[in-house]
């Protein structure tokens, strides 16, 4: 019997998932980019990866830091003014997302979609790569001052309720954890559920290689159009056109741009974020360090110390603003004092971002061949092999393990 097909659209983390999952459940696959693999947003993020990554964006009392932040031109959120009145629903729905209810229910669903991540990533990567590209090192979380606000205790909470292993450092002896850290750090979770990849780039591409050991195929042309055809579905490339019988839009925070019809009413926005890499710096963290205060990770890559995160509510077309990334090497020598490093790379990413923090992962309401798997927002990286099985599971129309109804698309328009 013929083996049905699968295109696959983008080859970011969600889409080599995706298609080395499809691969392995005996379809035949072909995963579609302009780019080479992992050249997206998951080029270049903090690496993190975890079954801890439950705590969604928009939390109780956050808004109220939202105006400070805005105004500290060295604070983790920016916005760009001229973008402001087209991103104004997204932030609106974003703070009503942050009430006490919404945000346990999204924390909730993240916890399904990533609570056996590493388990998923050592199925796909075999033991000897996934030992190659991630470490269970846990992440440490750090602070100036001691949780004192309802967003702090609401995060512990949820951390506590879902079972996750933390623990608590206070004042000097945050730095028996961590000696290279400022006294200015008076407070630090080390959440040892979580753990990170030393290349974000190399873990796509091995999982590319693996969905090719499968048989399957990395083709690398621009999809223009996904319409339906006499067979199922078709791709309309720059090069050519695919028949397929199932296509799983994976493009990150080009979605909405590609499937402009279907998906005008989705709450998808583009959150940017940007890296610093040091390339020889005088120390390397044990693992990655977190700042609360400042919204980045110092994560201890194999090409130097990578200091990445902040927001910049950009749009898609804006170019990018280096200056975000000097604020990034700025905050870290507030962290850690005696930093210096000789070599650095700067690079910018677009997160596909729901104002809720969930991605939306359902088959097309209009096309039923068509699926989509986008919007991981900060939790790419964690909810990507959790996508591909729910994504299986629906084409293969076998059951899901998870309740699926937070990534549905009702809930995301
Ligand atoms: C600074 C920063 C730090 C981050 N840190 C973390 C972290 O520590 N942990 C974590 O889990 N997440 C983190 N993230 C988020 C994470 O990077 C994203 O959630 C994740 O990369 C999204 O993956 P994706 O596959 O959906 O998108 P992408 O990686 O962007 O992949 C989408 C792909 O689709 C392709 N594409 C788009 N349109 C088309 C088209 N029409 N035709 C063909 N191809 C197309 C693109 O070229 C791209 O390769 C961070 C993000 C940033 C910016």
């Amino acid at each position: 019997m013929k083996k049905k097909n699968v295109v696959v659209i983008g080859a970011g983390i969600v889409g080599s998932c995706c298609a080395l999952r499809m691969a392995c459940e005996g379809y035949s696959v072909t995963l579609l980019d302009n780019l080479k693999p992992g050249n997206g947003c998951s080029f270049g993020n903090a690496g993190g990866i975890s079954s801890a990554s439950i705590i969604p964006m928009a939390i109780p009392g956050i808004w109220k830091k939202v105006p400070a932040w805005l105004f500290d031109s060295d604070g983790p959120l920016s916005v760009r003014w001229r973008h402001l009145l087209k991103v104004s629903p997204w932030l609106l729905r974003w703070i009503m997302e942050s009430g006490e209810d919404r945000s346990t229910y999204s924390s909730k669903a993240l916890k399904d979609l990533n609570h056996d991540v590493l388990n998923q990533y050592k199925k796909m990567l075999g033991t000897v790569n996934f030992n190659n590209l991630i470490r269970t090192t846990g992440h440490l979380h750090v602070f100036k001052q001691k949780p004192s606000s309802k967003g702090d205790f609401f995060v512990k909470r949820i951390r506590e309720e879902a079972g996750i292993c933390f623990e608590e450092f206070f004042d000097r002896d945050v730095n028996v954890v961590e000696p290279s850290l400022s006294k200015e750090v008076k407070y630090a979770i080390l959440i040892n559920d979580a753990s990170y990849t030393v290349s974000p780039h190399r873990l796509v591409n091995t999982l590319v290689e693996a969905f090719e050991e499968m048989g399957g195929n990395f083709v690398q042309d621009h999809a223009k159009e996904v319409v339906a055809s006499e067979y199922g579905v078709k791709v309309i490339t720059r090069l050519s056109a695919l028949e397929a019988d199932y296509v799983v839009i994976c493009a990150g925070a080009l979605s909405k741009e590609l499937m402009k019809k279907d998906l005008s009413k989705v709450k998808l926005e583009n959150e940017r974020g940007y890296h610093v890499n040091l390339v020889s710096p005088n120390f390397m963290p044990n693992f990655p360090i977190v700042s609360g205060d400042y919204k980045f990770f110092s994560t201890p890559m194999e090409d130097g110390l990578r200091l990445a995160g902040t927001v910049e509510i950009s749009g898609l077309r804006a170019l990018p603003d280096w200056s975000r990334a000097d604020i990034l090497l700025r905050n870290a020598k507030r962290i850690f004092p005696d930093l210096s490093a000789s070599g650095s790379e700067v690079w910018f990413g677009d997160r596909p971002s729901f104002p809720s923090s969930i991605p939306l992962i359902d088959v097309s309401p209009v096309h039923e061949n068509i699926f989509y798997a986008f919007g991981h927002g900060h939790y790419g990286m964690s909810g990507a092999p959790g996508t591909a099985e729910i994504i299986a599971n629906m084409i293969k129309g076998k059951p899901q393990k998870v309740d699926i109804s937070p990534f549905s698309y009702s809930k995301h328009i």
